[in-house]
């Protein structure tokens, strides 16, 4: 397979012509990550991109999944479960 690069200006041009619908969701979703606590002790966590079910239907955005930094619990952060 052959890929080739399209110009930087041509790039920059094409994003001009449409609104970008993904970064006030993003935004929004990183502002909601930096509060999520551990369920099970409080504590900090990180958020990544669930490896098993990585996107759904319907929605722009990835699946996310929060780890406990202390005690590494993994969750849905938009569960309480
Ligand atoms: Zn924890």
């Amino acid at each position: 397979m052959i890929l080739k690069t399209m110009p930087q200006s041509e790039i920059f041009s094409m994003r001009q012509k449409y609104k970008d619908t993904l970064i006030d969701a993003h935004n929004k979703q990183q502002e909601f990550l930096k509060n999520v606590k551990c369920l099970k002790c409080n504590s900090e966590t990180q958020s990544r991109v669930n490896p098993v079910m990585p996107f759904s239907k319907n929605k722009v955005l990835p699946n996310i999944i929060s780890k406990c930094v202390e005690c590494a619990f993994e969750f849905d952060p938009y569960t309480d479960k």
